[in-house]
């Protein structure tokens, strides 16, 4: 088997994960990192980003790394009509327009891009068109967390004498066993989820921390809000993490049973797991571009054994 040859473009915490993934795997090679700043903290070789285009027979797979907001729109068709390009893409009502653009750029180029890979956009997807395909009249909930939410954090430290915080959005569980019953349909936002604070503040505030807390409109207003004040030494070492996660949940009636069908996910590490993603799909990538595909694939087209190491007649004896 081949080394396929990779690169990533955009040096965050996905660029900085897929580095790490790709060392794990025994069939890939990292040739460099295309980044819009000059000097980056890795050992790996590092290349303008402007410079990308000079690279292109030297890699067979790029990963872009690059932020949903603005980066993605304004630079991945750029780099789909030099490169196969695998992404991560995550405005899920834009992926349509994305995946257009980056078709027209990939074939103007004659590449291949996979868009909107990941764990959300990505492999919930494909359990949510998976699972809706088995019932009649499918109801369907995706429910998100444990997870940090950035704009329910962002939203707490703003509070005056909020030292530091963070906001996990759980999932609740009365609503996920009603999403499996069938029940969910009338279901609120503010039943689904519980909002867990932990918040380390100036001394003697915390009651009117709380209180501000608990009355933000949009924001707590209407939850299940719970807040706990702990001491710095605490927050470092349990509330700098990522992690993240959730559930996709299908159910339906067929010829009078019911059924249901669960997805879940517990990430410890999220741009770690997206970038897992991310690294298989790009495997897929450059076996679909080597069979000469062009045009852009979402996870919904590729066919899930071109993600393995592992060989076609090896999976079909081991898991089928
Ligand atoms: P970051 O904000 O960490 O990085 C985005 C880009 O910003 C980088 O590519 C980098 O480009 C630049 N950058 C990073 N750090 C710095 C810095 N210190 N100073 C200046 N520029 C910097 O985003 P993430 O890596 O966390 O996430 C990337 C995208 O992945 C997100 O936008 C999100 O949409 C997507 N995502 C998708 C998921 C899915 O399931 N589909 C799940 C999680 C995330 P450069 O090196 O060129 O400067």
């Amino acid at each position: 088997q081949e080394t396929i040859r990779v690169a990533i473009a955009g040096y965050g915490n996905l660029g900085r994960s897929v580095e790490a993934i790709v060392g794990a795997q025994r069939d890939m090679e990292l040739v460099a990192i295309f980044s819009r700043r000059d000097s980056l903290e890795t050992a790996s070789r590092v290349i303008p980003a402007a410079d990308a285009p000079a690279h292109a027979d030297e890699i067979d797979v790029l990963f872009l790394c690059l932020g949903s907001a603005t980066d993605i729109p304004e630079q991945a068709p750029g780099f789909a009509e030099h490169f196969t390009t695998v992404d991560t893409y995550d405005n899920h009502h834009l992926i349509p327009a994305h995946r257009a653009a980056m078709d027209a750029a990939a074939r103007r180029g004659g590449r291949l891009a996979v868009v909107a890979t990941g764990w959300d956009p990505g492999l919930f997807s494909l359990n949510r068109v998976l699972a809706g395909a088995l019932f009649p009249a499918p109801q369907q909930h995706t429910f998100w967390g444990t997870g940090v939410s950035q704009g329910h954090s962002d939203a707490v430290r703003r509070i005056a004498g909020v030292r530091k915080a963070v906001q996990y959005t759980i999932p609740s569980g009365e609503a996920i066993e009603a999403a499996k019953r069938g029940e969910a349909a009338e279901l609120r936002a503010t039943d689904a989820h519980i909002r867990d604070v932990y918040v380390v503040a100036d001394p003697g505030e915390e009651d009117r921390i709380e209180r501000e807390i608990r009355t933000l409109p949009d924001y707590f207003v209407g939850y299940d809000t719970r807040v706990s004040f702990i001491d710095d030494a605490e927050f470092d070492a349990r509330h700098t993490g990522m992690p993240h996660g959730g559930h996709v949940i299908t159910s339906g009636d067929l010829n009078g049973s019911h059924s249901a069908v669960e997805f879940s996910l517990e990430l410890g590490r999220n741009p770690d797991f997206t970038a897992a993603c991310q690294v298989a799909y790009g495997r897929a990538a450059a076996r679909l571009a080597a069979a000469g595909e062009t045009g852009a694939r979402t996870v919904l087209e590729i066919p899930p054994y071109l993600l393995s190491p592992t060989g076609l007649d090896d999976l079909v004896k081991g898991y089928v």
